[in-house]
């Protein structure tokens, strides 16, 4: 492939250009009500609604506050879209599916009210979301599937057959498509920022670069080592998602490692673009998710000037280096869109999701250690509000049991949380969509 790097490509987070994760406190604290593991999405959200409940609250993070996948993501906002299209009847039974589904689409208006709320200047837009199919049968899937999608979020969804397609999308690569409405956009970056400055303009703590490395019950509370000291808290709430096993293999809480498998996921940015082509690429600057198993999702950047693709581009055990990874990605994007061909990237980055054995995002306790983790890759604002439901839950501030916060949270025999089988699963699911293709 011919050189796809720009002079001044970056292997860092296209966002971190205009909001890289700040340094925050560095002293640590002696004690507080409640200690949070984790400064992203869930564990800042669950400090501002922890402040605004009166308690005091102490985010602790390895890197910097919001280094972790919230300031890296596509800033695609799900409205619980993910769990409401699985299969959930046949697992739960139909009267606990509708209470999960509920309350995962719940995660959208908390986002929307919260990003208002608290003044969060985030390019946030409700854009929709198209999803093109990778096949006909995806196609008939999704036909399928968009009146029970449209019920659960509330909002339309609606078919677009082939021939309509360059209505959505600057390509004829898929078999038409759904459009999703219940789906906005945002600036990561902005976001993890703008979170952490309301977390603690409400009073919390932010302290970044500080490992924790056991947390041990200690009366009715939690005592939490860290590689700076120790914290003794009333509640601690383990927020690390997809980073809950760091590399050496150490984990704040193992019992939830071995609940989470972490997959890398990968992005690319373009150069600056023609608006206009931008607008040929993206006609209503929609969120974009295909079908595929080892799916793509692109959209173009806030200003409207590049084209942000990502994909999982390797499973390889320990993750690829992102400029490796790109190449995979370029092809991938210039496939899709051919008008592109040529063009230059100027950033390329990775960073961890967790999924879960059941496929729902989930909260709990577990030993008396709180925790909220596995957004299955769609958590901005999944993440968020599992952040908000963990402070109510350790407030006592709940006024009706939540649908995500379940008993059974299954966990793999003899698995620790490094997940030395992706890549034949990975592999598996690649061959299926190739599969899948050639039949089409
Ligand atoms: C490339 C990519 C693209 C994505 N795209 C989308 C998208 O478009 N839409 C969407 O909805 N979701 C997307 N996601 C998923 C979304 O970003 C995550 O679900 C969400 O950010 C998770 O937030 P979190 O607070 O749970 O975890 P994170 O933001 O990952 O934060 C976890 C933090 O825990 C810290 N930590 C771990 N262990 C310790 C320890 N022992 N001591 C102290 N700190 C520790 C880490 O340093 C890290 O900062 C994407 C993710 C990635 C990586």
């Amino acid at each position: 492939m011919a050189d796809i790097f720009a002079p001044d490509f970056r292997p860092a987070p296209y966002w971190w250009d205009a909001a890289e994760p700040a340094e925050r406190e560095t002293a640590l604290p002696a004690e507080a009500d409640v200690a949070i593991v984790g400064g992203g999405y869930a564990g800042l959200s669950a400090a501002l609604t922890l402040r605004r409940l009166g308690h005091n609250a102490v985010v602790l993070d390895a890197e910097r506050i919001g280094w972790g996948a919230s300031s890296r993501n596509g800033g695609m906002v799900s409205g619980g879209l993910k769990v409401a299209g699985g299969d959930l009847d046949r697992k739960f039974g139909a009267e606990q599916a509708r209470a999960i589904v509920g309350a995962a689409a719940a995660s959208f208006p908390f986002i929307e009210d919260l990003i208002a709320r608290e003044n969060i200047d985030c390019d946030y837009v409700r854009c929709g979301r198209f999803l093109p199919a990778w096949t006909p049968g995806h196609y008939r899937a999704l036909e399928a599937k968009a009146p029970k999608l449209a019920e659960a979020t509330g909002m339309p969804t609606a078919m677009l057959p082939r021939a309509r397609q360059r209505e959505e999308l600057g390509s004829d690569y898929y078999y038409g498509g759904m459009t999703a409405e219940a789906t906005g956009s945002l600036h990561p970056g902005k976001y993890a920022r703008g979170l952490a400055d309301a977390a603690a303009r409400a009073g919390a703590t932010l302290v970044g670069g500080v490992r924790v490395q056991t947390i041990a019950r200690h009366g009715s509370g939690a005592v939490i080592a860290t590689d700076k000291g120790n914290v003794r808290a009333g509640a601690v709430l383990v927020a690390t998602n997809g980073y809950s096993r760091a590399p050496g293999g150490a984990a704040a809480m193992p019992w939830l490692a071995r609940r989470l498998v972490p997959v890398a996921s990968y992005i690319i940015a373009t150069e600056k673009l023609d608006k206009a082509l931008i607008r040929e690429l993206f006609p209503n600057h929609r969120m974009i998710a295909d079908t595929k198993r080892v799916l793509n999702y692109f959209r173009p950047s806030p200003d409207g000037e590049r084209v942000l693709w990502g994909g999982r581009a390797s499973f390889r055990s320990g993750g690829a280096a992102p400029a490796e990874a790109a190449p995979a990605l370029y092809k991938a994007m210039t496939d899709v869109f051919p008008q592109i061909r040529g063009v230059k990237i100027t950033h390329a980055w990775t960073g961890y999701v967790a999924f879960t054995l059941d496929g729902l995002p989930h909260i709990g306790e577990q030993d008396g250690i709180h925790f909220a983790a596995g957004c299955q890759g769609s958590g901005v604002a999944m993440a968020s509000w599992l952040g908000h439901q963990s402070a109510l839950k350790i407030a006592r501030a709940a006024n009706a049991p939540f649908a995500l916060d379940v008993k059974n949270f299954p966990a793999l025999p003899l698995y620790d949380g490094r997940p030395w089988f992706l890549p034949l699963v990975g592999e598996y699911y690649r061959l299926r969509d190739r599969i899948d293709r050639a039949a089409a």
